[in-house]
């Protein structure tokens, strides 16, 4: 099953649940818009270079789309459409007045210099131009693009329409626009759901042992900011692969050494591992920041965490959530575990549109009530309809969409599907 079929498969599921009107999962089970194109783009050795990329807008019922943008070299459509749904769906976890978006070009970013990448984000900018709009559709970062890519997308959007806005895009830097607090927004999010969640079955981070697959964004800042919790931290991942070892590792030399030498793997904290073993070893949480589709079927009985967080989108499939909750395993949904990052995309996009910036104690306090509000209304529908947590959190969004499309009426989720190249 494809990720894709995942999502809708979640959907389907929390509906027949919350006993859903019909036209509602209908309306919300394909996307509004599907935009495709092709990006040709001069290289350093002087070739041109044809890439594919994508822009999926899901649904605007509750706000302008909004979702990041993706460099990876398999990036496809249904991916996309997966991604695009789910933004939706966080968007009404989290309670922000957004609807959801998503894009992606099939590209290499790791082969790829910072010029080519420059020339490669502004094609896509140009692309992508008739679509976004600071009160349209707002991208933001996700794997392999990162605040500089941003700076370029904003530079080159406020060129296209001849004025400076600073609202297209967020995950920006500081200097151009960005929100304090924006970087360690998704790992913080998920930081303070978890805190809570614990407070709740009285567990304490002094103790408790971490395992995080991804050292990104995501995945390094979720590190750091366990650790400094009390987590004791015993193994990490990235794409090369983990390092574990029973007693702790400190996140701090891990980081320094991928820095200098590449990859966590090369830090001598932890005895090495490939990314299925890593998954697999003793620990109390498993914080999943890297991709979609890593807990299947295949490995579900085995993972021993008692509580996964899911910092990425997608790592878990359907099959193997019916596994982990025969399991006792409580599984920390996506939509609402990284639901920190739109969030505070949402406050730098609050701060862009007023020209106000607000101190970092600000941005967290308030994302930490978002946070623990959204919890505790999943929460509530858990309870209600004796569910997991996925399907609360699908359900908790559901109603919140279905309130907005029944007051809007039926125009409001236009259906509209493009497909063209540029
Ligand atoms: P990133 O590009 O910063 O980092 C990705 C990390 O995953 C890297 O360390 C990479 O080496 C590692 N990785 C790649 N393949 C792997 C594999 N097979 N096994 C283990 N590690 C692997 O990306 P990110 O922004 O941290 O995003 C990670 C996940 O979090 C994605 O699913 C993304 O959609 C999701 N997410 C990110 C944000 C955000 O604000 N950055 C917000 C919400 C969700």
């Amino acid at each position: 099953m494809n990720f894709y079929e995942n999502t809708i498969k979640n959907m389907n599921k929390a509906a027949k649940t919350m006993n859903l009107d019909p036209e509602t999962l209908l309306t919300l089970s394909s996307p509004q818009k599907t935009l495709i194109v092709s990006l040709p783009v001069r290289m350093d050795d002087g070739t041109l270079k044809i890439f594919e990329g994508f822009r999926v807008q899901h649904s605007e019922l509750r706000g302008p789309f909004k979702g990041g943008f993706r460099y990876f070299p398999e990036v496809n459509l249904d991916e996309v459409k997966a991604l695009a749904t789910e933004m939706s769906f966080k968007c009404a976890v989290a309670g922000i007045p957004y609807g959801g978006g998503k894009g992606g070009v099939k590209c290499s970013p790791k082969e790829m210099s910072q010029g080519e990448l420059e020339r490669l984000t502004r094609k896509y900018v140009q692309a992508v131009y008739q679509i976004i709009g600071p009160e349209h559709d707002i991208p933001a970062p996700d794997m392999y693009t990162n605040p500089q890519m941003m700076a370029w997308f904003m530079d080159e959007y406020s060129r296209l329409s001849n004025k400076y806005q600073p609202g297209i895009v967020t995950g920006k830097p500081i200097e151009v626009g960005g929100s304090l607090g924006r970087g360690t927004a998704t790992a913080q999010g998920g930081a303070y759901i978890l805190e809570k969640y614990m407070e709740k079955n009285d567990m304490k981070p002094e103790g408790t042992t971490v395992v995080i697959q991804g050292f990104g964004n995501a995945g390094m800042y979720a590190a750091e900011i366990l650790h400094g919790m009390g987590f004791t931290i015993l193994g990490v991942s990235d794409s090369k692969g983990g390092i574990y070892s029973d007693k702790a590792i400190d996140p701090f030399c891990v980081l320094k050494d991928k820095k200098e030498k590449g990859s966590v793997t090369d830090c001598d904290e932890g005895k090495t591992c490939t990314n299925e073993e890593l998954l697999e070893k003793p620990c109390d949480i498993l914080v999943l920041a890297a991709m979609e589709n890593q807990v299947t079927e295949k490995n579900a009985s085995k993972i021993k965490a008692k509580i996964i967080l899911e910092l990425a989108n997608g790592p878990t499939s359907a099959e193997a959530d019916a596994i982990l909750e025969k399991n006792n395993v409580v599984v920390i949904p996506d939509i609402l575990a990284n639901s920190g990052g739109v969030t505070v995309s949402y406050f730098e996009w609050v701060q862009n549109q007023s020209g106000y910036y607000w101190p970092i104690e600000e941005v967290d306090a308030k994302l930490k009530r978002a946070m623990v509000e959204a919890l505790e209304r999943i929460l509530e529908f858990q309870e209600k309809h004796n569910c997991s947590m996925r399907e609360g959190a699908y359900i908790s969004a559901f109603d919140r969409m279905d309130k907005a499309l029944k007051l809007r009426g039926s125009g409001a989720h236009l259906k509209c599907k493009v497909y063209f190249n540029k």
